[in-house]
């Protein structure tokens, strides 16, 4: 049966890009028991740097930056969608940001199809939080799920914070369009969402973790296994000055204490338990672990 968004979909995927210059996708993989966690790229962002590293001691901060070989005037991180796949569930969390937020983003149709997915075969969509390059993929042009059969959950307190009629007055200039855009996407859900409290079972053998600061209601996913696995979301946003000074704000986060706060307990608990870590702007997959160093901590890549 081809219907529109069948037609929609193939479409999508015969612009991807010619073989050879195609995109590496599902560059990382992880597996737990029986489930197999793969990462989808959705493209990437391109950010003026100060977004993420304004606020901080510049000193300090050009000197950590410079470590990791990357400019500070503008950042380009990756997006990673996570993809679980458990012999019953296929779950993602978050869509990436959809065509209308960044032109580098995006992707994530080109990355399902690559993996011989179709938006029909999703049967959960987990949402950390309700920042464009997350949520703003939920709904195709007509204004409909892009994923027709999946269960839609975000946090009590996220939905609650993007549907307020305030929010777009109190969350600043510099993100109204963030606001606008969010409650128009959770409103196309609000009937059939699922709303979740912190320490929730969202699927079977994945917890929600409440980890605000970045945005009130941001939520990370644990995913329970013989080594269990944490999906963070953008609770720590980078691989850089994030592990490095956990502790100082971000201008990317929108209450930055409470932020760091949250990494802070965060960093502590995931080095001592040894979680594997999916971060969505993390490098190389976005797949990984967290070491303690000297100061701080260190991103290791790869499951
Ligand atoms: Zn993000």
């Amino acid at each position: 049966m081809l219907t529109r968004r069948h037609l929609l979909t193939a479409t999508a995927a015969a612009l991807a890009a010619p073989l050879g210059a195609r995109r590496l996708w599902a560059a990382s993989t992880l597996t737990l028991g029986e489930v197999q966690i793969d990462t989808l790229s959705d493209g990437n962002l391109v950010l003026p740097g100060n977004f993420i590293l304004g606020g901080m001691p510049q000193e300090e901060m050009q000197a950590i930056v410079a470590k990791y070989g990357l400019p500070t005037d503008q950042l380009t991180p990756p997006c990673n969608v996570t993809l679980l796949r458990d012999g019953t569930n296929t779950v993602l969390f978050d869509v990436g940001a959809g065509p209308d937020f960044q032109p580098s983003a995006g992707k994530l149709m080109e990355a399902l199809d690559a993996l011989g997915l179709t938006v029909e075969d999703i049967t959960h969509v987990l949402f950390t939080h309700g920042h464009p390059d997350h949520l703003w993929g939920l709904l195709d042009e007509f204004d409909e799920p892009v994923f027709p059969n999946a269960e839609h959950m975000i946090g009590q307190a996220e939905f609650d914070y993007w549907t307020d009629p305030g929010t777009v007055v109190s969350i600043g200039e510099a993100r109204t369009t963030f606001a606008v855009g969010a409650a128009r996407r959770l409103e196309a859900i609000a009937e059939t969402v699922r709303l979740l409290a912190d320490g929730e079972e969202a699927v079977p053998g994945v917890t929600a973790r409440l980890t605000p600061g970045h945005t009130p209601g941001h939520l990370a996913f644990e995913i329970a296994g013989p080594t269990p696995a944490m999906v963070l979301g953008d609770c720590i946003g980078n691989h850089h000055v994030a592990f490095e000074r956990p502790e100082w704000p971000s201008g990317s986060d929108q209450d930055p204490d409470l932020a760091a706060a949250t990494r802070v307990a965060l960093f502590d608990r995931l080095a001592s338990e040894g979680h594997a870590i999916i971060g969505y702007h993390l490098p190389e997959g976005g797949i990984g672990r967290v070491e303690r160093a000297e100061k701080g901590y260190r991103y290791s890549a790869g499951a």
